[in-house]
């Protein structure tokens, strides 16, 4: 009989990958990245979020809250709390998130003091443990492609935009489109895009502008990416008509397509506390509004966490709700100059007017909450990355009304690519510092046009591909689908780097 050999001693499997995640202090950055990190640690994966002190105060119940969730057979997920050094570099104290700076001229400041935790974070890659096989880092925290480097880390960037915005930069510059018009105002051709658009330089993202003071910035960011592993995407393949695949060919990188990332929120108290621990209404008060409404009769209305526009324009948006006849919830950001528009408020009497038919949230609303109410029939948004895939999720169809940054591109793919939107009809970017000089841009009237086009019978088939995209959207998260696949992907390529370099050394 042949001599039976024994079996080869089989090797222990790898031990889970540790990722580390840091997003930028912006609430559009952070939010899909705590949603993320849930994502990951569900995978059996050790997650560390790294944030500073004030910023981790907006999540951290969240993440209690997954960590004692019941089954967990899985590593906690921890936070890493660095002090952001404000004084240091002369910013007030607390200044700690974009949604808090009052002015351009502090973004630098901001940029700096982000540069000084290049040495505590060092110190956390170096001594977390088990080691760090992954950062995922934002894509404006530059610095930490160097850092990622010479720690044999695999780097991983983060945008917080769609393929389509981030293809589109990419056709853009590529191709100089944009110094093809006449003007700022003309609209040029997007091309090399799988559905070619017009869009002019007025709309395009701040990266267009010569800013002198960011330049530099943006140069270090640009590098950066070009030396990272690969990019993760808050969106699904379906979503992006092809633009997931011709951005990965643009680039010549991975590109994991990971998303709808919030709809890992499945639980009220998830949806209510996401991005902020303490939202401006309470949840049953919300809950209850909501419940009294007829399904589908209710517009939302939420610019983002960033939005600066002055008092007279909210006026001018608040008199276009109140003119389109809708109940409506209306998220309204009174910090900014709280007096004029509280004022305005109370002392025109607009909230008396709208009693029982508005309800309006001073503050921080619990968007994922509002939206996946049977309720709400339409979201007046700004079309920032988060609020537009938040929107699909819920099979919500848009008003759209972008502001800045890559918002008008979002409105191009909404509106003319996915037709799930109706525009308001803003025209320019609305620049950071830029609120006063442009003063009321869309007039009530056009804001109660685009809601009545909306929700007045015209809406039916962009209510039917927008519940579509919703149904698509959770089957790409379910086991079996594209974003689930990619997120597997992209956990074993990271795996798989760690074995090799560990091998090499
Ligand atoms: N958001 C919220 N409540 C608010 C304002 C914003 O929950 O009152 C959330 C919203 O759900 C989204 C994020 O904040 O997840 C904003 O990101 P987005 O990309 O839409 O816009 P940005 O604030 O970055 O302009």
């Amino acid at each position: 009989p042949a001599k039976l050999h024994p079996p080869p001693p089989s090797l222990p499997p790898p031990p889970p990958p540790h990722f580390i995640l840091f997003p930028l202090m912006a609430q559009g950055h952070t939010i899909p990245i705590i949603d993320m990190a849930r994502l990951i640690s569900d995978r059996g994966a050790f997650v560390t979020i790294v944030t500073t002190t004030h910023n981790s105060t907006r999540f951290e119940s969240v993440i209690r809250r997954a960590n004692s969730s019941a089954h967990r057979a899985r590593p906690e997920i921890r936070i890493v709390r660095l002090h952001f050094p404000c004084q240091e570099v002369g910013l007030p104290l607390g200044y700690e998130n974009l949604d808090v700076l009052p002015s351009p001229d502090l973004l630098k400041k901001f940029y700096e003091a982000l540069d000084l935790l290049q040495g505590p974070l060092e110190s956390v890659l170096r001594e977390t443990d088990p080691p760090p096989s992954c950062l995922i880092s934002d894509r404006c925290l530059s610095w930490t492609a160097e850092m990622a480097r010479r720690l044999n880390i695999t780097r991983i960037v983060f945008h917080g935009m769609s393929c389509f915005s981030l293809l589109s930069a990419v056709k853009i510059r590529a191709h100089k489109a944009h110094l093809s018009a006449a003007s700022d105002e003309e609209p040029f051709l997007v091309p090399g895009m799988p559905q070619p658009y017009h869009v002019s330089r007025s709309q395009l993202p701040g990266s267009f502008l010569r800013l002198p003071d960011l330049d530099d910035v943006r140069n270090k960011m640009q590098e950066a990416e070009t030396q990272s592993f690969g990019v993760v995407a808050n969106t699904f393949e379906f979503l992006e008509h092809g633009c997931a695949e011709e951005y990965r060919n643009s680039i010549s990188k991975r590109v994991w397509c990971v998303g709808p990332v919030s709809l890992t929120n499945r639980f009220n108290l998830d949806k209510f506390e996401r991005g902020n621990n303490n939202p401006s209404i309470d949840e049953a008060q919300c809950l209850t509004w909501l419940d009294r409404m007829e399904p589908r009769s209710v517009i939302y209305a939420c610019l983002g966490s960033l939005c600066r526009l002055v008092p007279s324009q909210l006026v001018e948006l608040g008199l276009g709700l109140e003119a389109s006849g809708r109940p409506f919830v209306w998220a309204v950001k009174t910090d900014r100059r709280p007096a004029e528009l509280d004022d305005w408020l109370v002392g025109s009497g607009f909230e008396e007017r709208v009693k029982g038919r508005g309800l309006i949230i001073k503050g921080w609303a619990p968007q994922v909450l509002i939206l996946s109410h049977v309720a709400v029939g339409g979201f007046l948004t700004h079309c920032g990355w988060n609020s537009t895939v938040e929107a699909i999720c819920a099979g919500v169809p848009m008003v759209t009304w972008p502001l800045f940054a890559e918002q008008f591109l979002n409105e191009k793919m909404v509106v003319e690519v996915l037709r799930v939107g109706v525009r308001v009809g803003a025209e320019t970017a609305v620049r950071f510092g830029d609120e006063e000089r442009v003063g009321v841009a869309v007039r009530r009237e056009a804001v109660a046009a685009a809601v009545a086009a909306l929700m007045d019978g015209g809406g039916e088939r962009m209510v039917e591909r927008v519940r579509e995209l919703a149904a698509m959207a959770r089957e790409a998260m379910d086991p079996g689908g594209s974003s689930h696949s990619d997120l597997s992907d992209l956990i074993d390529a990271v795996v798989k780097r760690q074995a090799g370099s560990r091998a090499k050394n």
